[in-house]
């Protein structure tokens, strides 16, 4: 299950639609100059540029405060040449993350990390999902994988790939196993998945052993070793699949892409085309 090509058609849908409404305001802010953040960033922007938005790509030091970080989103929230806010994560470990993300407006929180965004999520009403676990559910939904009945296996409950993936899992009416560290016979509930989500950030946790033949594997890992970039499952385990994920090129570029589609959402919503939050029911 490649993720590029449906991406690439996300993308140009998006750049239709921004076409459409005209100006969209997207905010990328970066504190500090972590390596990876820096990579995700620079992808990030790019693919906006390349959609159309009107990108700022804010970069603050290091030693940026926490009220200096508060006073700089609450200008963004005001900003009506703002659409949409992402905050890049990890902060530099001085700033208080918890607050930062319940201080971007809800509806120009284009990563879907408010509390009220995973409220409504959680309460079955997704408003702003954020992108990697709406980009899973679009990789599946493209290759017609049936979740209804079916038996959903979780490896991660982290707040922006496992557990909102496990409400969507559930909302499309499969059963869900969400599984983490402390879980105990990780394999018990692995070969009992029809469909086998890793996102955990350990290379190959999954191994070929732990997958029951004919089930969906999708790979959300992505790990950097000496060996490259790879994902939580060990690529042998595409033998006994029905379908998997690559890594690279599986979920990572539909991340990006859904992370532009909720950006148009955002827009709606300030242009009132959509009402927040009570739009996708
Ligand atoms: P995270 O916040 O570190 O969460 C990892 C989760 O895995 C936790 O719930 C943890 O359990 C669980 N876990 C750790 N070791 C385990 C083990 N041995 N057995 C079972 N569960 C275990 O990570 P994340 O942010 O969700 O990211 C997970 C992976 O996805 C990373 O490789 C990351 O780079 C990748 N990722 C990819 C994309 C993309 O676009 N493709 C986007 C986001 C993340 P506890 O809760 O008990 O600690």
């Amino acid at each position: 299950m490649k993720g590029k090509p449906l991406a690439d058609r996300i993308r140009a849908e998006v750049a239709e639609e921004v076409r459409a409404i005209g100006h969209i305001g997207l905010v990328t802010v970066l504190v500090g100059d972590d390596p990876a953040s820096e990579v995700y960033i620079r992808l990030k922007h790019k693919a906006a540029v390349e959609a159309g938005f009107d990108a700022t790509d804010l970069r603050l030091p290091t030693e940026t405060t926490q009220q200096e970080l508060l006073d700089e989103l609450a200008e963004l929230n005001e900003s009506d040449d703002v659409d949409a806010i992402l905050v890049q994560l990890p902060l530099p470990s001085h700033l208080d993350e918890e607050q930062v993300i319940r201080a971007v407006s809800p509806a120009k929180d284009v990563d879907g990390f408010h509390p009220m965004n995973a409220g409504e999520l959680y309460l079955g009403r997704p408003a702003i999902v954020s992108a990697t676990p709406r980009g899973v559910m679009a990789l599946l939904e493209e290759h017609q994988v049936e979740l209804d009945g079916a038996r959903a296996v979780v490896i991660g409950r982290s707040d922006i790939v496992g557990k909102p993936l496990s409400h969507l899992l559930q909302q499309a009416n499969a059963t869900v196993t969400l599984c983490h560290s402390h879980t105990r016979d990780l394999e018990r509930h692995t070969l009992d998945a029809d469909v086998l989500v890793a996102a955990v950030g350990v290379p190959a946790l999954v191994t070929p052993d732990m997958v029951k033949t004919g089930a969906v594997v999708v790979d959300v890992g992505m790990n950097r070793t000496e060996a490259g970039l790879v994902g939580d499952v060990d690529p042998g385990a595409a033998e006994l699949a029905a379908a998997m994920t690559p890594v690279p090129g599986g979920v990572g570029p539909m991340t990006i892409a859904c992370l532009l589609q909720n950006a148009v959402r955002c827009a709606r919503y300030r242009r009132g085309d959509l009402v927040y939050p009570a739009s996708s029911r």
